[in-house]
């Protein structure tokens, strides 16, 4: 028997010990930048020259390494080699799958501080968000470990009112499928996709983010050091744009699990929705999308406490979590003394290369991410009124650095207020009472996360029942999610509501299976 699911701790840098050890790892991780890296089909190792590299967003000259890219021939190769392995993985027993899934856990644990070096360099996190990023794959790895031997088991049923009759209900995985993870968890939500995938018995082609391919490989390659059967994840750096329409079209392909924006999102559904001559299914696809995630705090609220999750949830990994809060809706009364406390904090962010334990603010991911959240600041320099920040952080060195910025006064329809904008950006917006309050809160076309500040019973819970997104939080940040403790995943444009990290999550990679027998 498995020990109860329990969430993995952080790591406790105030003892000293710690920081050291963290700094020698940095330090052991920086002298293996510049490699090149095939891709790996069957267990077989592909170079072909198409070279994408990967860089340091803190440090823009600094090459971390270099991915050979796949064409549409090598994918589709790796589709036929992940059937290939699936004819025997989906026949290995669920706890022994399990098996993988938690040794894997356990060498992540042992080499945590190595996979968040290399997210500190790749894709600019904290320490802090380091940490809690490869704590959530761990947590991943170990969740959907005893999930995959729950699911594994037989199924209840009520028995057969005929009197000859015995039967039985059982899961069954679905087939190979493509994953297709973001840069933002560049860890946790790949590791998570993945395992969960595999742990149903399904195998798959990994397509990492091109913004954090380094990280992939690292996982990759320790779930091979496990001796993971060939071909049950094949490692496909490809340009999403040119080589994922490939995959996700391909007759072969029976599911697709997405996490990114809306707009790739919407593309993969509707062109995996169309059936390509000789396919057998209708696809499934899991698309987990993005946000415009409010925080509400009516004029009862603890405006300390409102003011600590708004700064944390809003520039927390440099505002680049689906879950981040990029909207404030305050109430008049209070609207001024809330801001007033949040500009406070926000001066105390320390910005620059996340090397130095110090910076708490990073880089945005790439110089697009970067020119499109400028851009973003621009606009809102036009729709409000700036209150702090406002552009490039440039003497935080030569990286895609972005000053936290907060513009007040804007309007609820305002395209800062509605879009998502995937950086240090927070829009304000004043309301007038509660009810407004309300209106605004769900007045855009997501629906992932949100919170509410408030001390008054009634207004918490109209906002429990009619606050319309996925994880709603009370009086707390809108971002941290815990796996089993907080499942994760949102409503309407942010999504299919898949909640990773959850009881049912599991079962987007299954099929159910009723057999009768007559005796
Ligand atoms: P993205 O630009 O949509 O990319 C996500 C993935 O899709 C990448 O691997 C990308 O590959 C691939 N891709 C791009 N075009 C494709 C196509 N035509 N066919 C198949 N794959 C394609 O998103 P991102 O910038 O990586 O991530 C940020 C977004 O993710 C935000 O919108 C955020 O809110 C959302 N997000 C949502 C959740 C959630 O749980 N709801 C969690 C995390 C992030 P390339 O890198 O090669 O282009
Ligand atoms: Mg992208």
């Amino acid at each position: 028997m498995l020990h109860p699911f329990k969430n993995q701790t952080f790591i406790d840098f105030s003892i000293e010990k710690n920081v050291a050890a963290m700094n020698t790892t940095l330090a052991a991780v920086e002298k293996q930048f510049c490699q090149k890296y095939p891709l790996v089909i069957g267990g077989e190792r592909y170079e072909t020259g198409d070279l994408l590299p990967t860089i340091n967003p803190a440090q823009t000259d600094q090459v971390l390494g270099s991915f050979h890219r796949a064409d549409e021939k090598l994918a589709d190769k790796a589709i036929a080699a992940a059937w290939k392995a699936f004819a025997s993985w989906s026949k290995v027993s669920a706890r022994d799958r399990a098996e993988y899934l938690l040794a894997a856990a356990a060498e992540m644990r042992r080499r945590k501080m190595e996979f968040m070096s290399w997210m500190v360099f790749e894709a600019g996190k904290s320490w802090f968000e380091a940490d809690a990023d490869v704590s959530e794959a761990i947590d991943f790895l170990e969740f959907y470990a005893r999930e995959a031997i729950r699911y594994g088991e037989l199924q209840p049923l009520t028995p057969s009112p005929l009197p000859d009759e015995v039967n039985e209900a059982f899961f069954i995985p679905l087939g190979v499928g493509i994953v297709i993870p973001p840069w933002n968890f560049p860890l946790a939500i790949m590791a998570g996709m993945t395992s969960a995938a595999i742990a149903a018995g399904n195998c798959v082609v990994l397509k990492p983010s091109s913004e954090s391919p380094l990280i992939a490989y690292r996982f990759f390659e320790l779930m091979e050091s496990l001796s993971l059967p060939p071909g049950v994840i094949n490692f496909l750096p490809a340009s999403g744009g040119k080589t994922g329409d490939f995959l996700v079209s391909h007759p072969q392909t029976r599911f697709i699990a997405f996490t990114g924006s809306k707009a790739v999102g919407l593309h993969i559904n509707e062109l995996a929705a169309k059936t390509a001559p000789g396919q057998k299914w209708i696809k499934r696809v899991v698309a987990e999308m993005g946000g415009k995630d409010t925080i509400i705090v009516d004029a009862s609220a603890d405006l300390d406490s409102a003011a600590d999750g708004v700064v944390a949830s809003a520039f927390g990994y440099q505002g680049q979590k689906c879950s981040a809060c990029s909207r404030l809706v305050a109430e008049e009364k209070i609207y001024d003394r809330l801001l007033e406390k949040i500009v406070e904090r926000c001066r105390k962010i320390t910005v620059g290369p996340t090397r130095e334990q110090k910076n708490t603010m990073g880089p945005v991911i790439s110089r697009s991410a970067y020119e499109s959240i400028l851009n973003y600041i621009e606009i809102g320099k036009k729709e409000g009124k700036l209150i702090t920040g406002g552009g490039k952080d440039e003497k935080a060195g030569n990286g895609f650095f972005i000053q936290p910025t907060i513009i007040g006064g804007v309007d609820p329809k305002a395209r800062i207020s509605c879009e998502e904008i995937f950086g240090p950006v927070l829009a304000v917006v004043r309301a007038r009472d509660f009810s407004q309050l309300m209106e605004i809160a769900n007045n855009t076309e997501y629906g992932l996360t949100g919170s509410i500040y408030s001390r008054n019973r009634a207004h918490i819970e109209q906002a429990r029942r009619d606050f319309h997104v996925g994880n709603l939080y009370i009086n707390r940040k809108c971002t941290g999610a815990l796996v089993d403790v907080h499942p994760f995943g949102g409503f309407n444009m942010s999504g299919t509501d898949s909640k990773a990290g959850g009881r049912e999550y599991l079962l987007l990679f299954l099929q159910s299976k009723a057999v009768a027998e007559k005796f």
